[in-house]
């Protein structure tokens, strides 16, 4: 007798950690070395925990070893609602926050609490495929809007309009972008807010990367640009504060609230049932907003993450029959490999073979949900010199490639 896995997830993906992983492992059992590009994940690439994170969470952690309220920890979402009201979401109290193991259990639980089968939730393509997964595995359909490459990757608001139908219940926006690296300007945000406005939708705003920002880029909350709307803002410690194994993130509530006291009783059932997130990891979260250190030195003129966003540019920009958007935000870059140059057909294969013959593991733009074969995700995470190597080593790769 075979034990099957639920047809729930026959449709589920999520190929950040998909099944390259394993190749990879068996190259590192094997005695090679693999340059892993494919997780945001800071700790790795030598991106310490701010020092300040570190110990709070020592010093609360003999009295952290219990269950907290299913919420969170009253401090932390005090903390959390007060860096809303700072930045002007001046109705937003402790009751509208909920902590979580990362933004992660808190997108499943807000898109669960909310789908009903076949209900409709327009993703953006490329999207960071948790959002796609969850709704799919609660029994939604994820319709994904199509980002514009020629437009910096921005909304298209008219693809967006034309997929909205009388079973579209939310939107989801992720500024800023993985895996475009995309800031949205107030004039796209605020043409995703007016349809939502126009066909009554949840707005779910992932915004876990505001703080990653380069150039001149600003970032706006869509909660504070559509207070009239019931959005839910996402962010958490994993990447600006660099501390993604700690599982530390929050959902923010915010807009007409008395129009969705059942959707809330229902988010609060799903993280009563969770029992609490990790509660040693809640107590970072007062320090990591109250505190001084910060991301800034990293992604000013002269800082790390810059830097490499920079190097990662402008070589991947060199490689002929390859083109890439400068990210203005976030930890990636997703360049595309021109068709007519490197006809590839299948996107997977390209990323084993990479693996295979460069020891390079990236994420192919399909497991973003882009829907043809020709773009891929690297990091921006490692340092300048190593990214400079990798990618002319993905450039000598793609120069003799062919599929059939
Ligand atoms: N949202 C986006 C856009 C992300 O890129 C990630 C992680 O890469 C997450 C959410 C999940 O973050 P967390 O570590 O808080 O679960």
């Amino acid at each position: 007798m075979e034990f099957r896995q639920s047809s729930k997830l026959s449709q589920v993906l999520y190929e950040i950690r998909g099944p390259v992983i394993e190749h990879a492992n068996a190259l590192e059992e094997a005695g090679h070395s693999v340059l892993r590009l494919n997780t945001g994940n800071p700790a790795l690439f030598g991106f310490e925990a701010p020092e300040e994170i570190l110990q709070d969470i020592i010093r609360t952690l003999p009295k952290a070893h219990g269950y907290s309220d299913s919420r969170g920890i009253l401090p932390a979402r005090r903390a959390v609602a007060q860096h809303y009201q700072e930045r002007g979401m001046t109705d937003v109290d402790v009751d509208d926050v909920f902590l979580g193991n990362g933004v992660s259990e808190l997108v499943s639980m807000a898109v669960q609490a909310l789908v009903e089968d076949g209900d409709e939730i327009l993703i953006p393509a490329p999207d960071f495929p948790l959002w796609t997964a969850v709704t799919t595995l609660a029994g939604g359909k994820a319709v994904h809007y199509l980002c514009d490459e020629s437009s910096d990757w921005y909304p298209d608001l008219a693809d967006m309009a034309a997929k909205i139908t009388d079973r579209t219940r939310a939107v989801v926006i992720i500024n800023p972008n993985n895996p475009t690296g995309a800031v949205y300007p107030r004039e796209i945000l605020e043409g995703i807010l007016d349809l939502a406005r126009r066909h009554h939708l949840m707005v779910f705003s992932d915004e876990i990367y505001d703080k990653i920002l380069y150039d001149d880029a600003v970032h706006h909350s869509a909660a504070l640009l559509a207070p009239d709307l019931l959005c839910l803002t996402f962010s958490g410690l994993s990447k600006a504060y660099r501390v993604a194994g700690f599982r530390s993130g929050w959902v923010v509530v915010s807009g007409p609230r008395q129009h969705a006291k059942n959707y809330l009783e229902g988010l609060t059932t799903l993280a009563s049932m969770r029992l609490c997130a990790n509660t040693p990891a809640q107590h970072a979260i007062q320090a990591a907003l109250g505190g001084r250190q910060s991301i800034q030195d990293l992604v000013l003129p002269g800082g790390r993450l810059r830097e490499q966003r920079d190097v990662a540019w402008e070589k991947l920009n060199e490689i002929p029959g390859v083109s890439c958007v400068k990210p203005k935000g976030a930890l990636y870059a997703f360049p595309r490999i021109d068709p007519k140059v490197h006809p590839i057909v299948d996107d997977e294969r390209f990323v084993l073979d990479l693996l295979l013959r460069e020891k390079i593991q990236v994420v192919q733009g399909t497991g973003f949900n882009w829907p043809r074969p020709d773009h891929f995700r690297i990091l921006t995470l490692p340092h300048a010199d190593v990214l400079e190597s990798a990618i002319s080593r993905i450039g000598r790769f793609l120069t003799s490639y062919r599929q059939q």
